[in-house]
């Protein structure tokens, strides 16, 4: 089977999936605090979803991350993980999680083929916590850690959005979280992604994090190659493990870019702060075989935008985070 290979020569290999675009968390920076969703008859079926991976799977897509959304909040989630690690071609299923409800979970998506999550953290301050996160419980997520920790979900990664005045004076303490923990912290830059939060006032730079002196203290700044694209990974001082800082906005990793997303309502969508998608859903349920269906993924990844643009204003933004997946 011919590979999906992009106009610049990119090779597709990774999809991210929303499975549903509802969160039981709004985070001030991912959703608004009243998020429309999609009608359940909308968002695609766990069926149609198989369909599409596996056609995609055909062409070469190997591994697979389930968002949302909340992931956790669709209704037979570990079934769907288990489809999808029968599919054919299907090398790693992951997941990108609150931890809200994973001690539920953990053990069910293990026994479902899953290799291992992420967690999303910006903060270990209870009622910081609350407010980012519109009304969250930090001990559910501290829970959840613990549970897919012992499930053996691993290398587990938290993700850290980092926000000026929000949460940069904790930075050092989740890089000792994790330490503790054998778990690895991804500082990521906050990205213009929806409207109604003041996104400049809170951008930092990945750049800066690392100027930071708690941060030097416990990491091998020094390391940091140009070259790096988008993600640092840096050693801790003390060897114990390592610490990645994403930077999306300041740092583009567009021309190692080998992923597309499917929102939950089946729309391909091609490159993250772009709004540009095709329904594979509409194919489908107007009766699109695999082959038709290989045909519309092909075109659509030849309009995959070269380069991500960031406007700095989310202004007439389609989409917000909540609904492509992060
Ligand atoms: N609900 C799940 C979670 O919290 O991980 C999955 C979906 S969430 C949209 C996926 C990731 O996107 C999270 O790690 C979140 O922090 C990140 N994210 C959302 N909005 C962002 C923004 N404006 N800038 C950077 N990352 C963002």
């Amino acid at each position: 089977m011919k590979p999906l290979v992009d106009r610049f020569g990119r090779r597709i290999t990774y999809l991210r999936v929303s499975v549903t675009d509802r969160c039981n968390q709004r985070c001030n920076y991912c959703s608004r605090p009243q998020e429309e969703h999609k009608e359940r008859s909308q968002v695609l079926t766990f069926s149609e979803l198989t369909e599409i991976i596996s056609v995609m799977a055909s062409m070469g897509v190997e591994k697979i991350r389930f968002t949302g959304g909340e992931p956790l909040v669709r209704k037979g989630i570990a079934e769907l993980v288990r489809m999808v690690n029968a599919i054919e071609g299907i090398k790693e299923t992951t997941l990108t999680t609150n931890a809200t409800l994973l001690s539920r979970f953990a053990k069910e998506l293990k026994e479902a083929g899953l290799k291992r999550v992420n967690v999303s953290l910006d903060t270990l301050d209870a009622e910081k916590f609350r407010i980012i996160t519109g009304g969250g419980r930090l001990s559910q997520v501290l829970e959840g850690i613990d549970a897919a920790l012992s499930e053996g979900l691993v290398p587990l990664k938290v993700n850290t959005v980092v926000m000026r005045g929000i949460n940069e004076d904790e930075l050092a303490s989740i890089i000792d979280f994790a330490r503790e923990r054998g778990i690895s912290a991804r500082f990521i830059e906050c990205m213009p992604m929806r409207d109604g939060f003041d996104w400049k006032k809170h951008y930092i730079p990945i750049s800066e994090v690392l100027e930071r002196e708690d941060i030097k203290e416990r990491v091998a700044v020094e390391e940091k190659r140009e070259e790096g694209g988008a993600e640092y990974i840096l050693p801790l001082r003390d060897g114990s493990g390592r610490v990645g800082f994403i930077s999306p906005l300041s740092n583009r990793f567009c021309e190692r870019c080998n992923r597309l997303r499917l929102t939950a309502d089946g729309r391909l969508h091609l490159c993250l702060p772009r709004d540009m998608d095709v329904s594979l859903r509409d194919a489908i349920r107007g009766g699109a075989d695999r082959e038709s269906l290989e045909a519309i993924i092909r075109k659509a990844v030849e309009l995959k935008p070269k380069e991500g643009e960031y406007t700095f204003s989310t202004e007439g933004r389609k989409k917000s985070m909540i609904h492509i997946g992060g």
